[in-house]
């Protein structure tokens, strides 16, 4: 019999993290774009990202058909969180920006990111953004296909810090980190290796 899951954060009941979950409001809006093979993935960080993040949205799809819409968002220029040759890292935002941005942050591997700008070439034509020098992820257990590939919230995390200084947003990681430790304790370190190596 399957466990009784919690509808907001979808942990099992016993685990839900919901009150780990802050409420944080940003100038920025992030909107979370989500392969539908990523939602049942144990550590759905996009989903934590969005559930707590007051200006964030999760789309899940393959092709995204408003998608002309949604990068029209008034008030807020888009950019694609994702590197690039022309990519521009992220600095913060100066008095001459009379517009914040709408960070489209693509989950998921690389490999599925790149399949979602391919299958959806509005993507493909954002300005891009990277995240500077970053502290290495903490999201130690998951097999990061290039040197200093975090994890979905920590990338949102890291680009709201360097847009928004001196606004912090690590409050945003703390359910992600009572998920992994609690992974951890349950299952056995070898156990979760052997399960969440693959990205
Ligand atoms: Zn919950």
């Amino acid at each position: 019999m399957p466990r009784l899951r919690c509808e907001r954060c979808q942990r099992p009941l016993d685990h839900c993290l919901c009150s780990l979950i802050p409420a944080l409001e940003s100038r920025t809006r992030v909107i979370l774009l989500q392969h539908p093979s990523e939602i049942s993935h144990a550590l759905n960080t996009a989903r934590l990202a969005a559930l707590g993040l007051n200006n964030a949205e999760l789309r899940v799809g393959e092709v995204f058909d408003d998608l002309s819409e949604l990068l029209a968002t008034p008030g807020y220029r888009p950019a694609l969180l994702f590197p690039g040759d022309d990519a521009q890292e992220l600095l913060a935002y100066g008095e001459t920006d009379d517009k914040p941005l709408l960070l489209i942050v693509p989950d998921g591997t690389w490999r599925k990111a790149r399949k979602l700008l391919y299958l959806n070439p509005l993507l493909e034509a954002l300005p891009r953004v990277t995240l500077g020098a970053v502290a290495p992820s903490r999201y130690r257990l998951r097999k990061a296909p290039q040197a200093g590939a975090l994890s979905t919230i920590e990338a949102v995390v890291g680009a709201l810090n360097a847009l928004e200084q001196p606004a912090c947003f690590d409050a945003l990681l703390a359910p992600f980190e009572a998920l992994i430790e609690g992974q951890i304790r349950a299952m056995g370190v070898e156990t979760f290796q052997r399960n969440h190596g693959e990205g």
